[in-house]
């Protein structure tokens, strides 16, 4: 409904938003987060070197950090913690790594990506970059948009159902005490340290999307967010706008990395907002966009986002830290006696390999090993 010039001249005198933006201490959690992936890695390094060398180099713990990189297997331990009450022993940081990310998403929205994620942060740094070059970054048509963003929730729902429908206590607890798993983490620290053509072409393709397309692994691809973006839609925490005081200026829908149009509702409710207060910092008027609970009403603050998310992230994996739960107690004998037979572990490929784990006797060959047995 368009307004009467007398609604227009009632409106109140614009005020300035004068407000600090939080953009910077977004980057800066950001590259320390990602700081700490490098170090992760590095640690990773050290402790696969010591392995490599069956025993011979100074030993370096591995980093329970790693974890995090394993989302499968720790939604598979929460699986199984809620099925038994027990955390599986031996990834037991990715567990405590994903809580704190959902609850995260339970607080804040999809806040992970954005404030904390290094491949968000990469694919930003890269959408950036792409900005600079071309001036702007490009936006996907709304009819391949559409079909675009529902792959990441295929792949979610393929994880899903392999997870939750196909697996048992049995199927579960077989993959999770599996040479396999135990050993995922090191698997994927080959995978890039020894990183294959193809896997190079794809990851190229991706960044080269990036380039182009702000977000696009994140946007299309990643089922990771898709699960935090279902979450996310129970956080009491929505963006609100002030139609009375908006000067329609569509600044913030223009900023916004998701491009959600939010110069055209009252309040953001998308799985695809990842809080990262890019609108709330662009907009010219005050207290006429910002974060507010829908429960108390109350509006928050840009900077309590900032602590909130780093201090969920630090609650939840300190508290795995304190009750024993981050570093698992597999002796280095273990891993030396392990890392022989690497090449020939591997996860099972099928639905219906899936499937044969939920019966002891019929799991034999689910897991795949390289001659193919
Ligand atoms: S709506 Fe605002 S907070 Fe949400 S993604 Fe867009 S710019 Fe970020
Ligand atoms: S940035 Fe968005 S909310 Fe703020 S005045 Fe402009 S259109 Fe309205």
């Amino acid at each position: 409904m368009t307004e009467t010039k007398r609604q227009v001249a009632e409106r109140p005198k614009p005020i300035r938003n004068r407000e600090k933006p939080i953009q910077k201490v977004r980057f800066w959690v950001q590259t320390a987060f990602a700081a700490l992936c490098v170090w992760i890695g590095l640690e990773m390094f050290l402790f696969v070197r010591y392995l490599e060398s069956n025993g011979q180099t100074t030993f370096i713990e591995r980093p329970p950090g790693v974890d995090g990189f394993l989302p499968i297997s720790s939604l598979m331990n929460l699986y199984y913690w809620v099925h038994t009450g027990e955390i599986h022993p031996y990834h037991p940081a990715g567990l405590f790594i994903l809580l704190a990310i959902i609850l995260m998403s339970l607080v804040f929205g999809k806040s992970f990506c954005s404030w904390l994620c290094p491949a968000g942060f990469i694919s930003e740094v890269v959408g950036d970059l792409g900005k600079k070059l071309f001036g702007k970054n490009f936006r996907v048509p709304r009819w391949l948009d559409w079909p675009l963003r529902s792959l990441k929730y295929l792949l979610l729902g393929f994880f899903a159902y392999s997870i939750f429908f196909l697996m048992n206590e049995t199927a579960l607890r077989l993959f999770l005490d599996s040479p396999y798993n135990l050993v995922s983490d090191i698997k994927m620290y080959y995978f890039f340290a020894d990183i294959s053509r193809f896997a190079l072409i794809v990851i190229g393709g991706l960044l080269l999307a990036s380039l182009f397309v702000r977000n696009f692994w994140c946007r299309y691809l990643c089922p990771y967010g898709a699960l935090l973006g279902v979450v996310s839609l129970l956080s009491p925490h929505k963006i609100r706008r002030n139609p009375i005081s908006c000067i329609d200026c569509a600044k913030c829908a223009k900023v916004c990395p998701s491009s959600i149009k939010v110069d055209k509702v009252r309040t953001v409710v998308s799985d695809e907002c990842t809080a990262c207060m890019s609108c709330v910092d662009v907009c010219p008027i005050a207290d006429t966009l910002h974060l507010q609970s829908l429960v108390t009403r109350k509006r928050v603050n840009k900077r309590s986002v900032a602590i909130g998310v780093v201090a969920i992230f630090m609650l939840v994996t300190g508290f795995g830290m304190l009750t024993g739960h981050w570093q698992n107690d597999v002796p280095r004998e273990e891993y030396l006696r392990h890392q022989e037979y690497l090449d020939s572990y591997g996860h099972p490929t099928r639905t219906q390999d899936i499937s044969r784990l939920r019966d002891e006797d019929g799991a034999e060959g689910a897991f795949q090993t390289r001659d193919g047995r």
